[in-house]
C-alpha cells in the first residue's frame, strides 16, 4: 500500500545567475548555471518520501534527456513511478530562471511541456488505482485545474483523505475543489488571491482570510507564514492555533512551502494529529531553508519531533 500519492507537476529548473538581471533585448554574461529538480508536485512528493513513508507520483515527463534524468531521480529517491509516463515528441517541463545576485530578484518562465498533458483522463487512467490504495492524496495547481479536481474527486469516491495546495494561486476556482479537500495548505500571497482580501497585515487579516476559506467549504486550513511559522484552523477542535518557526539563518527559502506540504502529508499519512503534523512540517521546512537548492535542501528523515519553538 502507498502512503501518499501526489498528482502534479514535474519541472527541471534551469537557473542562470548574473550580477544583475538583463534588460529586454540585452545579452549579459552570467556568473553561474545550475540545474535542479523542481515542480511543486514532485518537490512535495520527494519531501514526503525522504521522511520514510511510501510515496507514488502521477505525472508526465518528456522522453528527452531531462525526462530520463528526472525519472532516475524519482527512482533513486524510492518513489513509485508506475503513474509517471515519458511522452514522445514533447519536452519535459522546464522552469527557466534568471537570478540577479545584486538584489536576489528573478525572472521565471515556465514551459510546461509534458506536464500540460496531465489531463483529467490521464489522472483517472494512470492514477485511480494508486489513489484508491493510498492513505492520502496531495495535489496543487501546476497541472490543468480540471486534473487536480479529478484527483480530488477520485480520492473522495474512494474515501481517501486529501491535501490541496492551491499554488500557483488563481482566483475564481470552482467551489467544489475547496469542498473536496480535507486539508488546505497555502501561503499568505495565495490566501490573498483566493480570499480576495487585499494585503493581509495582521492576525485579524489572517483570520479573515481563513473565514473566507471556510465559506468556500475548506475544513482544516493551514496558512504558512514564512519565518513566522503558521496559523492553523483545526476543524475538529473548532479553534485557531498559532505555531512559531524556530529562528534560523535562512540562506535559500525556495521550495520551503513544498517541503512543508510534503512533511505535513507524511505526518498525516502515518496518523499524526494535525498539530503534531504542523510542528513537524515547520521543523522540516525551517531546516530546509538553511541549505541552498530546492529538493537538494529537503531533509532526510529528520523528524525534529515536537521541537521546542
Ligand atoms: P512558501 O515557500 O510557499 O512561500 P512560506 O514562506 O510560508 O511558504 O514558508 C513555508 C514554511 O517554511 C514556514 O511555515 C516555515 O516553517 C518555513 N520557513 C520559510 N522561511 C523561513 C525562515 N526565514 N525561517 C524559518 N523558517 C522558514
Amino acid at each position: 500500500m502507498t502512503d501518499v500519492t501526489v498528482v502534479g507537476s514535474i519541472f527541471m529548473d534551469l537557473i542562470c545567475y548574473a550580477d544583475r538581471l538583463p534588460k529586454p533585448g540585452e545579452t549579459l554574461g552570467g556568473t553561474d548555471f545550475q540545474t535542479g529538480y523542481g515542480g511543486k508536485g514532485a518537490n512535495q512528493c520527494i519531501a514526503a518520501q525522504r521522511l520514510g513513508i511510501k510515496t507514488a507520483f502521477v505525472g508526465k515527463l518528456g522522453k528527452d534527456a531531462y525526462g530520463k534524468e528526472y525519472y532516475e531521480n524519482f527512482l533513486s529517491e524510492g518513489v513509485s513511478v508506475e503513474g509517471i509516463t515519458l511522452e514522445d515528441n514533447v519536452p519535459t517541463g522546464v522552469a527557466s530562471i534568471m537570478v540577479g545576485t545584486d538584489t536576489g530578484e528573478n525572472f521565471i518562465i515556465i514551459a510546461e511541456g509534458a506536464t500540460k498533458l496531465v489531463t483529467p483522463s490521464y489522472v483517472k487512467e494512470a492514477g485511480e488505482a494508486l489513489i484508491s490504495s493510498s492513505k492520502l492524496v496531495v495535489c496543487q495547481l501546476e497541472i490543468p485545474h480540471e486534473s487536480s479536481l479529478t484527483a480530488l474527486r477520485l480520492a473522495k469516491q474512494h474515501g481517501v483523505p486529501t491535501i490541496f495546495n492551491p499554488a500557483p494561486a488563481v482566483s475564481g476556482l470552482p467551489k467544489e475543489i475547496f469542498q473536496l479537500c480535507d486539508h488546505i495548505i497555502l501561503n499568505e500571497t495565495e490566501a490573498e488571491i483566493i480570499s480576495g482580501l487585499e494585503k493581509i497585515q495582521d492576525q485579524l487579516g489572517l483570520e479573515q482570510a481563513i473565514e473566507k476559506l471556510k465559506e468556500l467549504g475548506c475544513t482544516n486550513i493551514i496558512l504558512t507564514l514564512g519565518s513566522d511559522g503558521a496559523l492553523v484552523w483545526d476543524n475538529s477542535r473548532k479553534s485557531y492555533e498559532r505555531f512559531q518557526a524556530p529562528k534560523v539563518k535562512a540562506v535559500d527559502t525556495t521550495g520551503a512551502g513544498d517541503c512543508f506540504v510534503g512533511a505535513y502529508a507524511a505526518c498525516i499519512a502515518r496518523g499524526d494529529e494535525l498539530s503534531t503534523a504542523v510542528r513537524n512540517a515547520i521543523a522540516n521546512a525551517s531546516d530546509s531553508v538553511q541549505r541552498k537548492g530546492t529538493q537538494k535542501s529537503f531533509p532526510y528523515k529528520i523528524e525534529i519531533f515536537l521541537i521546542d519553538c
